[in-house]
């Protein structure tokens, strides 16, 4: 039984989104309702002049919020939204739950517990195609309880969309302006993708103007060969860009045509799937 006198709207963890990347409906969790990120990139949307809610993640609430979203969704009361009934067959199937939101979801020192959370919830509500994904920088994945945490979602239908948006770490730093090395970035998703297939993410744009230099590009493409050589698995490549007018004006969008020719590099260059959104 839903409870509809409550909103998700003022719910603390958990969100719901329509994602053409998850090709429907993807109900976030958001474990950095603090904000925190060990990333700055420069694409950014996430406010941060604005406090966060919460420094912690309570786990029987963000429990409670997931069970009610997911009950909202199917008992089809999502698609009755107006920002949803635009798509109401997709609004009442749950493709999957996604560690994503404020921050860098692997910098919680309790990821496998949030991980066993989820799977609880997922298989108490019988949600047996439901993914549980988690959308990572990259720069956590070698930490003892995100690979606990990764075990438990290899077993319940998990998938690692890991971001890579650079060849060099020149580049890196321009764009991610992260507290971590390159180096540790690239071992990470080398290690990731021998246990399981995983989905590297990247994000292209234009600095001052200037999209990817060639030279970059394909040191991206060579890194990507590097991790399969090492016996990684990449399942496919989302090529996107920017949604959203960032913080930083002189980040900008590429055209959807730049975009493609930018994925048409990478598959010759790498034999992979790219999908591109733009
Ligand atoms: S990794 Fe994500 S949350 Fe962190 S700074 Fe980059 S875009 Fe923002």
């Amino acid at each position: 039984m839903v409870d509809h006198s409550r909103r998700y709207q003022d719910f603390t963890y958990v969100y719901p989104v329509i994602s053409r990347r998850s090709r429907g409906l993807s109900i976030g969790i958001n474990l950095n309702p603090d904000k925190r990120c060990n990333f700055d990139c420069v694409y950014c949307e996430v406010d941060r002049k604005v406090p966060g809610k919460a420094t912690h993640v309570d786990l029987v609430q963000a429990a409670d919020e997931l069970r009610w979203l997911s009950n909202h969704a199917l008992s089809g009361g999502l698609a009755l939204e107006p920002k949803f009934s635009e798509v109401p067959e997709l609004s009442r199937h749950i493709r999957d739950f996604a560690f994503s939101g404020d921050g860098e979801p692997t910098m919680v020192p309790n990821f496998d517990e949030c991980v066993e959370m989820a799977a609880r919830v997922r298989i108490e509500l019988g949600l047996t195609e439901t993914q549980i994904v988690l959308i990572t920088d990259a720069a956590g994945l070698d930490k003892v309880s995100v690979r606990r945490g990764l075990e438990v979602m290899d077993r319940n239908e998990g998938e690692v969309w890991a971001k890579l948006d650079a060849g060099t770490e020149g580049y890196f730093r321009e764009i991610n302006r992260g507290f971590v090395s390159f180096g540790r970035i690239l071992r990470n998703l080398s290690l990731t993708a021998r246990q399981r297939p995983i989905v590297i993410q990247s994000l292209f744009l234009k600095l001052h103007g200037q999209s990817m230099p060639t030279s970059e590009l394909m040191a991206y493409c060579q890194r990507l060969v590097e991790i399969q050589a090492s016996g990684g698995r990449i399942k496919e490549v989302h090529a996107y860009t920017i949604a959203r007018p960032t913080p930083e004006v002189w980040a900008t969008r590429l055209t959807l045509t730049e975009l493609e020719g930018i994925a048409d590099v990478i598959r010759q260059a790498t034999g992979l799937k790219v999908l591109t959104f733009d």
